[in-house]
């Protein structure tokens, strides 16, 4: 079943600035449920009426009838209307969902990393200046505040495209890469605030009017496009800061930026995917003229959508090659180039334009750092049976445990095998296109080091390593094999965890575990195993229980 829904466009500061409509039509497409709410099998809209605190009555499903589309009419000219808001936030979530799923990106639905099928959505959760995922909730949360330079005015996040894009990608990413969640490693943590702003970006560009608009405005020069480039910018400016939350659109290098804290280092990250993303563009535009078919301004418009499909499949299918456990950028850096290099092997130009971003910010220290191994024989040689490998976790165990150096095991280590995934992606080329089946088979072991964290706590800590094979299932051979917790970048994430750590104890935020069981300090889990302290739930911290932006300075760490 398919339903049209009218969502806010990009962010409500953003769009008046260029003067383009403030909402768009899109279509959530192939739901076996859709109900009052909005409701659809995977997210479900729950409003609460922040007087009474009580369950509103969802926004009716209209089915189609004649020319009438399926879908959730609202009538109220006030983009601000509840039923507005919770409208366009089902419509948004759905909207980020369909850019990580289409054939060519992941190529199959997400899981959420949560029991249960629903992604709960909250569009009007308090009054706070944040907006978050919370994976033990199972939900989205977004909250208003009113805007320091109109007390009248409310900002409500659910009201901005970035905000919900941006918190729907950490509960996707979450379904794809779970591991990061409980990550200790503050460069996995910053993967998800960098790559939930650059689907901001991304489904920005999907805004045909902003598109138009903006290529029309600049004669296609996107140096001047800052409206792609900044996140969130009624957040930020109604809490009396000047210019956006963040700004892709930069130069800065891991020299530049608190390593330690996510969101000052993710715009790191999602600075290089933006310079790969204007740098893709203008490739394509200028391939485009060379032709000399279709004007410049087609020609602009053109590259651009083709540029950011091209960054979404580079992002989202290096995402699904990560390893398991603590992988940071350059992992995913590797990740990336993998996936491309095993899709697009004629095709180098993202692939350089990524490396050069990497090196430059000293992501890694050269380009041998990012050099993959694709397309290689697996050292089970003909003795794989791939419908096997898939089916039977024995099988797939014995596989591992038979192989365990080549996958990076150390000795006597226990390791779990993950679920394999049997993925079909569509590949994209010039003129064609192709399916591609493919098994990821990931394996992930624990390792050890010291705690650093004084005498509360045990002596050592627990962090996780992983390995991800990608398999070719008709001739068996390996697409490409990526393994994290490198030796030459082991202690600079040793020092950075230790950091984190510290400054979480130092803020209240960790707790010493207490005897063998549990103890939760805010959203971050302590507890001992086989003598040495595992953390989890870190990435609950980077929304729920961090310093507000406006609160009296110090660090922020908000959306
Ligand atoms: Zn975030």
């Amino acid at each position: 079943m398919d339903a049209k829904v009218t969502i806010l466009v990009k962010d409500p500061l953003s769009a008046a600035s260029l003067s383009v409509a403030q909402t768009e039509d899109v279509w959530v497409r192939d739901e076996r449920v859709l109900l009052d709410g909005p409701v659809s099998e995977r997210v479900a809209i729950l409003d609460v009426d922040p007087d009474t605190g009580r369950l509103r009555d969802g926004v009716p499903f209209v089915a189609a009838k004649g020319r009438r589309k399926a879908g959730w009419p609202v009538d109220h000219d006030d983009l601000l209307h509840p039923d507005r808001l919770a409208v366009s936030a089902f419509g948004t979530v759905h909207k980020a969902l369909a850019r990580f799923e289409s054939p060519d990106a992941l190529g199959r639905k997400v899981d959420w990393a949560f029991d249960g099928k629903q992604l709960l959505v909250v569009p009007r959760a308090g009054r706070d200046a944040n907006a978050y995922y919370e994976r033990a909730s199972r939900s989205l949360q977004f909250f208003w505040f009113d805007d320091v330079n109109d007390p009248s005015r409310r900002v409500y996040t659910s009201a901005s495209q970035d905000i919900v894009a941006h918190e729907a990608t950490h509960a996707i990413l979450d379904g794809i890469a779970p591991d990061l969640y409980d990550a200790t490693t503050p460069e996995c943590l910053a993967i998800h605030e960098a790559v939930a702003d650059v689907a901001t970006v991304l489904l920005a560009i999907d805004v045909r009017d902003l598109r138009d608009t903006l290529i029309k405005a600049t004669g296609g020069a996107m140096d001047t496009a800052d409206v792609f480039s900044q996140v969130a910018l009624q957040f930020a400016t109604g809490l009396g800061r000047t210019g956006p939350l963040r700004e892709l659109d930069n130069r800065l290098g891991m020299a530049d930026v608190d390593r330690t804290e996510p969101h000052a280092l993710s715009v790191v990250l999602s600075g290089a995917l933006f310079q790969v993303l204007m740098a893709m563009y203008g490739e394509l535009w200028a391939q485009a003229l060379a032709t000399h078919r279709g004007s410049k301004l087609q020609n602009a418009h053109k590259a651009l959508v083709v540029g950011a499909d091209r960054i979404k499949r580079l992002l989202v299918r290096g995402l699904d090659y990560l390893p398991p456990g603590d992988s940071g950028y350059a992992d995913l850096g590797r990740a990336m180039l993998a996936a491309d290099e095993a899709s697009h092997p004629d095709t180098p130009f993202i692939r350089a334009c990524l490396v050069r971003e990497l090196v430059d910010r000293g992501v890694v220290p050269d380009d041998a750092a990012l050099e993959v191994t694709t397309d290689v024989d697996g050292p089970w040689g003909d003795d794989l049976d791939p419908d096997e490998l898939v089916a039977s976790d024995f099988v797939a165990y014995e596989l591992v445990a038979a192989h365990r150096a080549w996958f990076g095991i150390p000795d006597r280590r226990t390791f779990t095998v993950l679920p394999r995934l049997d993925v079909t992606k569509t590949y994209v080329y010039e003129r064609a296109s192709k399916q591609v089946r493919e098994i990821l088979l990931k394996v992930r072991w624990r390792e050890v080091e010291p705690a650093g964290l004084g005498t509360a706590y045990p002596r050592d800590r627990i962090y996780r390593a992983g390995c991800t094979v990608a398999i070719d299932p008709d001739t068996c051979r390996v697409r490409a094999v990526l393994r994290n917790n490198l030796p030459a970048e082991q202690a600079g994430h040793a020092q950075a965890r230790t950091a984190l750590l510290r400054r979480l104890d130092h803020d209240g935020l960790l707790a010493p575990p207490a005897g063998h069981g549990a103890t939760r300090a805010e959203g971050v889990t302590t507890r001992i195993d086989d003598g040495a302290l595992v953390v989890s739930g870190t990435a609950a911290l980077l929304h729920v229980h961090a310093p507000h932006a406006g609160a009296g300075g110090g660090q922020t760490w908000p959306i």
